[in-house]
C-alpha cells in the first residue's frame, strides 16, 4: 500500500475494466475520493481470462491483492507443440498466473466502497471550462462533477474521441476465437502448463490455458486474410474445416464448447497516440494503447499503468500539478507500452509468415 498522503482530488473513471478498477483501488485504499462509472449494468465477463505476468502481478501485490496465492492459477510453463502434439518448444514462465476476468474484476473490488461504481452510466461527453474538463455527462442524463478525470474505457473509447486524441482504429490482421469449457480431466492433465499448438506453415494456432478449476480457455489465432473471418454464427464450420488437422486433444476442447458464448475478437492495431492526456483528462489502460493479443500484456500493461497513476495522484498537491503529474506518468509509462506494441507487431509478422520458425515464447517480458 502507498503511505503517501492522499491527496483532496475528485477522480472520477470512465470504465469498470482492469485498468479503471485497479486505479479505483490504489486510491480508495489511500482514502483519495473515486467514482467509476461503468456502461454495462453489472461487472462484464467479456475477455474471459488472462495470463497475468510478472508486471501485472507486481501490480496486484501493491494494491494488496495476492496473484498465485489467493487469486488465479499458476502457470509454470508455456509448450508449444506441432499438428502431431510433439513438444517443439518449452519455457517456463517464473511468475504467471492464469485468471479469469470476474475473478479479477471481484478482487479488485474486494472490499471497496459501496457506491464506488455506478454501473448502467455511458460515458456521452466532458464539459469544458477553458483545457479543463468540469464534468463528464452520461447518455442517461447524469452529469458528474470532478478534478480529474480518467478515460479506462478501453480499446474503443468514446472518451478519447471527445479528447479529439483518437486516429481510425486500425484493424489487426490476426483474429482471434475465445471460449471458455468446464473440462475437469483437461484442466486437471494441464496442470500448469499452457500449451499452444502452431500450424507450421499457415498462420493459425490454438491455445489452452488451464484455469485451475474445473475450466479450460481456448483460444484459436488465425491470420485473417488467409481465413476469412467468420460471422459469429459460422464459428463453428470455420473451426470444423480450419481445425481438422489439429491434434484430437484440441478438438476434443473446441467440439463440447459452447460457441455461442465464444467471443470473436477483433484486434486492434494502432499506433499510439501522441499524447495522452489533455487539461485534468488522462487515458489509460487499452484506451490509451491496445495492444495485440500476442503479448499477452494488454492487462498487464493495463494495470501498471493503474498502479503508476493512482501514485501519482495522491501525491499531486492539487488540480493546478496534474499536467506535470500526466505528463511524468507517459514518461513512465511510454517506453514499456511501446516495446509491447512493438514486440507484438513483430510476434504477429512472424505469425503471418508460413514456414519460418515461429517457436517463440507467447509473450512479452
Ligand atoms: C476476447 C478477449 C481476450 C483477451 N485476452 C487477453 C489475454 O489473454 N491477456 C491479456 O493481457 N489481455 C487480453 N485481452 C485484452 C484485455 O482484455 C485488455 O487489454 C484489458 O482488459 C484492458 O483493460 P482496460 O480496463 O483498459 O479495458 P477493458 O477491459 O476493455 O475495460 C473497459 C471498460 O470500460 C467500459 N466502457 C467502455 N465504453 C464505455 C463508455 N462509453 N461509458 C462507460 N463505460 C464504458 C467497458 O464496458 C469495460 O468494462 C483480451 C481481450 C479480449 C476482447
Amino acid at each position: 500500500m502507498l503511505s503517501v498522503p492522499s491527496a483532496d482530488l475528485r477522480t472520477a473513471i470512465v470504465g469498470a475494466g482492469p485498468c479503471g478498477l485497479a486505479l479505483a483501488r490504489g486510491l480508495w485504499l489511500n482514502s483519495a475520493q473515486a467514482a467509476v462509472f461503468e456502461r454495462n449494468g453489472g461487472p462484464s465477463p467479456r475477455g474471459f481470462g488472462f495470463l497475468l505476468l510478472g508486471n501485472g502481478c507486481d501490480a496486484l501485490r501493491s494494491l494488496g491483492l495476492r496473484p498465485g496465492e489467493s487469486l488465479g492459477h499458476r502457470i509454470d510453463a508455456v509448450q508449444i507443440l506441432n499438428l502431431d502434439g510433439a513438444v517443439l518448444a518449452e519455457y517456463s514462465l517464473p511468475e504467471a498466473v492464469a485468471v479469469t476476468r470476474s475473478q479479477l474484476v471481484n478482487a479488485l473490488l474486494e472490499g471497496a466502497p459501496k457506491q464506488l461504481v455506478r454501473f448502467g452510466h455511458q460515458f456521452d461527453r466532458f464539459e469544458w471550462d477553458g483545457e479543463m474538463a468540469t464534468a463528464a455527462c452520461f447518455s442517461n442524463g447524469l452529469r458528474h462533477e470532478a478534478d480529474v478525470f480518467v478515460a479506462a474505457d478501453g480499446v474503443r473509447s468514446q472518451c478519447r474521441q471527445a479528447l479529439g486524441a483518437t486516429s481510425r482504429l486500425r484493424s489487426g490482421q490476426v483474429k482471434e476465437i475465445v471460449a471458455c469449457v468446464r473440462l475437469p480431466t483437461v484442466d486437471k492433465e494441464l496442470g500448469g502448463c499452457f500449451r499452444k499448438v502452431l500450424h507450421p506453415t499457415e498462420g493459425l494456432a490454438v491455445g489452452l490455458v488451464p484455469l485451475g478449476d474445473g475450466h479450460v480457455i481456448w483460444f484459436v489465432q488465425f491470420d485473417s486474410q488467409q481465413f476469412p473471418t467468420p460471422w459469429m454464427g459460422e464459428v463453428g464450420s470455420f473451426l470444423d474445416r480450419h481445425l481438422a488437422e489439429f491434434p484430437e486433444f484440441v478438438r476434443d476442447v473446441v467440439i463440447v464448447s459452447d460457441l455461442s458464448r465464444a467471443h470473436l475478437w477483433h484486434t486492434v492495431d494502432e499506433d499510439l497516440p501522441n499524447c495522452w492526456s489533455h487539461g485534468n483528462v488522462v487515458l489509460a489502460g487499452d484506451a490509451a494503447h491496445p495492444l495485440l493479443p500476442f503479448t499477452s500484456q494488454g492487462v498487464n500493461m493495463a494495470l501498471e499503468d493503474a498502479v503508476v497513476l493512482s501514485r501519482l495522484l495522491l501525491e499531486s498537491s492539487g488540480r493546478d500539478a496534474l499536467i506535470a503529474r500526466f505528463q511524468e506518468y507517459e514518461r513512465l509509462r511510454r517506453p514499456d507500452v511501446l516495446r509491447c506494441l512493438e514486440a507484438g507487431r513483430g510476434m504477429a509478422r512472424d505469425f503471418m509468415s508460413p514456414g519460418q520458425a515461429r517457436f517463440q515464447i507467447p509473450v512479452a517480458a
